[in-house]
């Protein structure tokens, strides 16, 4: 039985190579961050070494080694991958060492299983001598061999590797279907599961992940509560405050990703639409949509928006906050009240 759900597309296309036995020998996995790329993975890796009658059956003794991340003839390549000393250092992107590692390895009939699958998580990171390395083994594979290489960021992959990949791409799954998920097979409650699907924007390794850990709920509520309290802020304050914010890459993209997800929320309700992400704030939502126009709610989104895009090509963080600031609708005293809402229970 396949693990991966809601991407009926991407199944039926395997499923019907599997049966007329027309496998490609490389595979290029699309999709955004947790959206279930490894999974589908994992489920094509047992599909080609299962011993059941229906492949990926995920009882056999293949399909569970291969679950338990035990079977010898499946090696998953990425940055974090431990090298032999068993040292793990942060790498900044897969070495030729890896591909080469890899050819060898292809080089030899599978130890245990009927196919050797090469799972390269984090495509984008093969370095430009690695990825033509492993260009030559894509153009000329041993028999018994798979190679499937994961991305989030298809443009950053070689022209020439991406080519000669059969290409799968995984699509956000809809909120209803990652709630359902969520309910009925990890018993989540109604209202955080409704909650973290709506959040999840489409992508139920990341719902998944927040269910079990309230960690991301805190902070967003965190980062929520100080920008409630920057836009009844002073002069001063925000400056300070984008100081803060502009100390670190990682933190202020995530910050800034948060608020454009909030003021398109903004903007829906001002609209009097319903499909909002924010669901546990509705009535906040409604209070700011209130009181700005259309076109300050915006003209901040584009704001936002540069800002991420200024980010991604490395503008100084804390310029990119002092211009939000002053962007960011100014509305003193308007809605002082910056009460949280209440917390969803476990
Ligand atoms: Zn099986």
């Amino acid at each position: 039985m396949w693990q991966t759900i809601g991407q009926p597309k991407a199944l039926a296309l395997l499923e019907r190579s599997l049966q007329t036995g027309e496998l490609a020998h490389a595979y290029l996995i699309v999709g955004a961050p947790h959206i279930g790329k490894m999974t589908l993975a994992s489920d094509l890796a047992k599909a080609v070494n299962c011993q059941g009658k229906e492949s990926p059956c995920g009882e056999c003794q293949s399909c569970r080694r291969i679950a338990d991340g035990k079977h010898a003839d499946i090696t998953i390549i990425s940055l974090n991958s431990a090298k032999g000393s068993g040292e793990t250092k942060s790498r900044v992107e897969i070495s030729i060492d890896d591909i080469r590692e890899l050819q060898h390895s292809a080089s030899l009939p599978p130890y245990e299983g009927k196919c050797k699958v090469f799972i390269i998580d984090g495509a984008e990171y093969l370095s430009t001598e690695a990825a033509n390395c492993l260009l030559k083994t894509i153009e000329e594979p041993p028999p018994h061999i798979m190679i499937l290489l994961l991305t989030a960021e298809e443009s950053q992959l070689l022209s020439t590797v991406v080519s000669r990949c059969q290409r799968i791409e995984l699509k956000p799954i809809s909120s209803e279907e990652t709630e359902r998920v969520l309910i009925e097979s990890h018993g989540v409650d109604s209202d955080r599961a409704k909650l973290l699907a709506r959040l999840s924007q489409g992508c139920l390794g990341w719902a998944l992940r927040v269910s079990i850990d309230d960690s991301y709920l805190a902070q967003r509520n965190q980062r929520l509560a100080e920008m409630f309290s920057i836009l009844s802020a002073g002069w001063e304050e925000r400056f300070s405050c984008a100081a803060k914010l502009g100390n670190e890459r990682k933190s202020a993209e995530e910050t800034i990703k948060l608020w454009l997800v909030w003021w398109r929320d903004v903007m829906l309700t001002k609209c009097g639409c319903k499909h909002t992400t924010n669901i546990d704030y509705i009535s906040k939502l409604e209070k700011w949509a209130q009181v700005l126009s259309l076109l300050e709610i915006r003209n901040f989104i584009d704001s936002l928006r540069q800002s991420l895009n200024q980010i991604a090509v490395n503008a100084n963080l804390r310029l990119i906050f002092e211009i939000l600031m002053l962007n960011m609708p100014k509305k003193e005293g308007a809605l002082g009240n910056t009460t949280l809402p209440t917390p969803v229970s476990q």
